[in-house]
């Protein structure tokens, strides 16, 4: 298939998406209004989201997600670029091979902490660096970074001196070794940030995957993370534990510090009302296929907060719910900077990689992280999940714009904005019931707009594309 066939399929799988995400919203409001709550207009909306599921998957099923065309391709892009790291990262003579340092002492959790790790080593890629590691004061692991991790280099381990400080791309070329600092306080900003995608390899990655920006943060997350032996042998046995065959969707429950201060508290309820639809529009799958599996709904539960297991086992007793150890040991806040601590994180991360759908707060880094690394995992795991607040981001990345496909005029008393087809729209966020709120660049108003009269627009970065590197 032709990448704008793809292209179509996918914006008719978000069409349903957000249609069934704007009937529930509007049948809800109506109900409300009319101070009806009688069985009548839930019965409605039960129906319309069974039709809308079943059109969901005779999407899916045309979008061939699974299809071996799509394996091939994802499994050769993601070794050609696997290969391309591999040779930057082992540079024949580290004396004199250029190298970008990035230090591990970032005040902040894993997630934040490996994000920071990820924007480096894209700018050290981007500028033909060999990434290096400074981990000596490693808040979760004072023995450093390579007695959790492969370390990201076999050749070139210890950085060079002198060290000068990043002043941009083209004053700091002439340096051998340049120290890169945070994200947020960087000047002169490298164009190597997420949301970019490499430009060579855009039209294979735009007709392959449905959203290329976190499949490249991910080909980064994928190198950084190949776990020490006695971490794999961790993480495997947490993966055995949710099994391969049966499905199961994955939850991450972000709560303690996190509450209140940068996001807003969740119910156990509100990811299990994602985790029902999926499951409904898996047995819709089964009956379709004439299967006669008997699904037992299965959840993997992440979480800092040690309650979260407990409350959904008494609240869905016909739910199986599968969680790790640490969940009530070492996740929490009392205990979080510890080897313990980093060992549950990134069990989890993986474990919730491996799921078949995933149900968080994007405003949680350990999610994000979980979904970039997810991309590795599947051929194309971009809609396998919902958020319950944030759209996907990567904190101090470029605008994250889209681009109207249909015209919008706003309806009169509303907080709604003019779309004209080919207008920029600078997302906000999508409030997940048909509506996103934004910018027209055009324009420069601010407010809500109908999110299927956009489309995304992919940043394209010209990254060096190591002809060297043998795939
Ligand atoms: P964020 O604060 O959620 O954006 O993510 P960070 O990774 O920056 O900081 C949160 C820290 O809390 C993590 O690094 C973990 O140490 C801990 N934590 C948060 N959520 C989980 C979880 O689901 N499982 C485990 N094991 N730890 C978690």
């Amino acid at each position: 298939p032709s990448k704008d066939h793809e292209l179509l399929v996918r914006k008719l799988q978000d069409d349903i998406i957000e249609l069934l995400y704007s009937t529930e919203n509007q049948l809800n409001s109506l109900k409300k209004a009319s101070g009806n709550s009688e069985s009548s207009l839930n019965e409605v909306v039960q129906q319309l989201k069974s039709q809308l599921q079943a059109a969901l998957l005779d999407s899916e099923e045309l979008g061939g997600l699974e299809s071996s065309w799509r394996e091939k391709e994802a499994k050769e892009l993601q070794q050609l670029v696997q290969n391309r790291i591999n040779y930057v990262q082992n540079p024949k003579d580290c004396s004199t091979a250029k190298q970008l340092v990035c230090n591990l002492n970032k005040g902040c959790g894993f997630g934040c902490q490996i994000h920071h790790l990820a924007y480096c080593f894209m700018v050290a890629y981007g500028t033909q660096r060999t990434l290096i590691i400074e981990s000596k004061s490693w808040r979760y692991n004072p023995e450093g970074w390579e007695s959790v991790f492969l370390p990201a280099s076999e050749t070139c381990t210890t950085a060079g001196q002198p060290q000068a400080p990043w002043t941009g791309e083209a004053s700091s070329a002439s340096h051998r070794v340049i120290n890169l600092p945070i994200i947020d306080g960087v000047m002169s900003r490298p164009p190597y940030l997420p949301l970019g995608i490499p430009e060579d390899l855009s039209e294979r990655l735009l007709r392959l995957h449905g959203n290329p920006s976190v499949w490249w943060v991910g080909q980064f997350m994928r190198y950084l993370l190949r776990p020490q032996p006695w971490l794999e042998t961790e993480i495997n046995g947490a993966i055995q534990g949710i099994g391969s065959n049966e499905p199961i969707v994955g939850i991450q429950v972000r709560r303690t510090d996190k509450v209140g201060t940068e996001a807003a508290y969740h119910g156990v309820e509100e990811y299990m009302k994602h985790v029902d639809d999926w499951f409904d529009k898996y047995n819709l799958e089964l009956v379709k296929s004439k299967s006669n599996q008997k699904v037992v709904r299965r959840v993997y539960i992440a979480s800092d907060d040690p309650t979260v297991l407990a409350d959904a086992r008494k609240k869905y007793p016909h739910y199986e719910f599968v969680s790790d150890t640490s969940i009530s040991k070492s996740a929490s806040l009392k205990s979080r900077y510890t080897k313990a601590s980093l060992r549950g994180v990134v069990v989890d991360i993986f474990t919730l990689a491996k799921c078949n759908y995933l149900v968080c707060t994007f405003s949680s880094q350990v999610c994000r992280v979980a979904y970039e690394l997810m991309q590795t995992l599947h051929p194309d795991a971009s809609r396998k999940f919902h958020s319950l607040d944030d759209v996907y981001y990567y904190g101090g990345q470029t605008a994250h714009e889209q681009v109207a496909v249909l015209d919008h005029e706003p309806r009169p008393g509303t907080q709604e904005i003019q779309l004209k087809v080919g207008d920029v729209i600078g997302i906000a966020g999508n409030h997940w019931d048909g509506y996103s709120k934004g910018t027209n660049r055009r324009t420069h108003q601010t407010g809500l707009y109908p999110s299927y009269k956009t489309i995304e627009k992919f940043p394209l970065v010209k990254y060096p594309t190591y002809p060297q590197a043998m795939s």
